[in-house]
């Protein structure tokens, strides 16, 4: 039976509102029958978990899903919402991280993402403004020509359509111009609501209002907690954007802020496709009609979460659309949050270091309404134990060069010092601040210890130092840069796994 909690209003993450918060109508929140046990409990009702809980639940799995708040809380309520053949990490990245066979299953994920909500469109009937556009990407300086070159070939060889234009419908002057048919865009909210329905409909069980703060693990059932509650189920699917608590993944994943505003004009002069600049960070407009009034969508300037001001990023996307358009009103301004992945693909899959059969989907960039929805079916596939063709790429547990992503190091070895840092005393943090560039070091203060090793870019790496063969504490050997065990010769790599000697258990990875 399901509890209905009087809570018309549609909330987001943040005091600004979004055009796409609806009246909602009262909150879900079913009663969980004392001793069941799901066969997947899903944690957040963004366009991931949603996507999951109906792809599950329409396979005759009992499906629970809960939300801290309501469904589209998150940063799906914060979205623009342009569905695109491409993505933040280009093809050429993609390439060069992942191999040609790599940029190509990255294509075809996003275009199977963007398939999904199409699909989903058409079976329940959705009325979310779900349109087809063209896409236009510009270059405005020779720097920025030779990046668009290079996203042409990309395009060209992972299969995406794109063709040059010098019709590209922006104000702004561009020197070269690229056309991308097939895009899309739709109302996020409206399309949740209807999957919400579906769920539902399908016997799904909604818990909104139910922050998820601990999992006890007992004979292979987890058991979810929150103040009310407690859920039992065979799987866990954290659809929380980025999963709680400190993970690999607190690591992998750079939390960026970015801006929207939407306007409306005094000309009428809305675009009617979807529009991108090539700057650094980039700009990109739309036109959405939400309650018969058209508004033109304009966003970007994001940075990281916590630096920079957000009120000068308003002002500043505010000068940039007063630059190029004739505003007459500015009716909505608000910011949301996405996370940067650090190869430049999401990571999907089992959560390193936790109970098995508890997964996630993490780092979409500004991509989340293709990643998060093909992220959302291979997690389905995983709860059901089918095995998906993007499960490589997207491997949750991949340590991949990132030769292409160097601000994002740079960004994360700060994360990685102050992580290890703030855990020890001042000693400690002195000795740690001098760590060479490619040498090691055991810290250790109030009996925690680290095996902690500074890489030649900077970056902190950190082991638990107890040797998995019998307990002795690793030394760093700077001449083979290897942690070794005084005890029995166990000798350690510096992503902690065996090289050599008894152990048959890698040192486990703190970061
Ligand atoms: C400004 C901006 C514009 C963007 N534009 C685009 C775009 O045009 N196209 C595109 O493809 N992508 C875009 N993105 C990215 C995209 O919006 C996101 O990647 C996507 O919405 C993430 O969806 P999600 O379901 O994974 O997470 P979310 O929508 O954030 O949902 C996570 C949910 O988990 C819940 N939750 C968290 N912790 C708990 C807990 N412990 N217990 C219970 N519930 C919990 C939250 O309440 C939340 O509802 C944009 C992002 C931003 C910031």
């Amino acid at each position: 039976m399901a509890q209905h909690i009087e809570n018309t209003t549609h909330t987001r993450d943040g005091a600004l509102n979004s055009p796409w918060q609806l009246p909602t109508g009262a909150l879900v929140n079913h009663q969980t029958p004392t001793g069941k046990i799901y066969d997947c409990l899903i944690i957040g009702a963004g366009i991931t978990g949603l996507t999951a809980a109906v792809l599950l639940q329409q396979q005759g799995k009992q499906v629970a899903l809960a939300d801290a708040h309501n469904v589209g809380f998150g940063t799906t309520g914060g979205t623009s919402a342009h569905i695109n053949t491409f993505a933040d990490t280009t093809y050429p990245e993609a390439e060069s991280a992942f191999g040609e066979d790599g940029a190509i299953l990255f294509a075809d994920a996003i275009n199977d993402g963007a398939g999904i909500i199409k699909q989903m469109v058409t079976d329940f009937n959705i009325d979310c403004q779900h349109e087809t556009k063209t896409g236009y990407l510009y270059a405005e300086t020779e720097d920025e020509a030779k990046q668009l070159d290079d996203i042409y070939n990309g395009f060209m060889k992972v299969g995406v359509a794109a063709s040059y234009t010098e019709n590209a419908p922006t104000p702004v002057a561009y020197i070269k111009a690229l056309e991308i048919p097939n895009q899309a865009q739709f109302h996020p909210i409206e399309y949740l609501m209807a999957l919400k329905d579906a769920f539902l409909k399908a016997g799904g069980h909604l818990f909104e209002n139910t922050l998820i703060d601990k999992l006890e693990h007992e004979d292979n059932i987890h058991t979810a907690l929150s103040a009310e509650k407690s859920i039992s189920a065979k799987k866990i699917v954290y659809a929380t954007h980025l999963p709680p608590g400190i993970t690999v993944f607190s690591f992998k994943c750079a939390p960026y802020r970015s801006y929207v505003l939407a306007v409306t004009l005094q000309d009428d002069d809305y675009p009617d496709a979807l529009i991108y600049d090539s700057q650094e960070p980039y700009h990109y407009v739309r036109t959405h009609q939400i309650n018969g009034q058209k508004l033109l969508l304009i966003g970007g300037n994001e940075h990281k979460t916590g630096h920079d001001d957000p009120e000068q990023a308003f002002a500043d996307l505010e000068a940039y659309t007063r630059q190029y358009y004739n505003v007459a009103e500015i009716k909505y301004r608000w910011s949301s949050q996405y996370y940067i992945p650090a190869d430049g693909l999401p990571y999907v899959g089992q959560i390193p270091f936790m109970a098995d059969g508890i997964y996630t989907a993490t780092g979409f960039n500004g991509n989340g309404m293709m990643l998060g929805s093909i992220s959302g079916k291979i997690l389905a596939e995983m709860a059901l134990g089918v095995e998906s063709k993007y499960d490589k790429i997207f491997s949750s547990s991949r340590i991949k060069p990132i030769d292409g992503f160097t601000e994002f190091m740079k960004e994360n070895a700060d994360v990685a010092y102050r992580f290890v840092a703030d855990r020890f005393g001042v000693e400690e943090k002195q000795s740690l601040q001098q760590l060479q560039p490619g040498t090691g070091q055991v810290v250790e203060s109030n009996d925690k210890k680290m095996a902690v090793y500074r890489d030649k870019d900077g970056t902190i790496h950190a082991l638990d130092p107890v040797c998995t063969h019998a307990g002795c504490i690793v030394n760093f050997n700077a001449a083979e840069c290897t942690w070794d065990c005084p005890c029995h010769g166990g000798r350690f790599a510096i992503d902690g796994s065996v090289l050599t000697g008894p152990p048959t258990k890698g040192l486990e990875q703190i970061l």
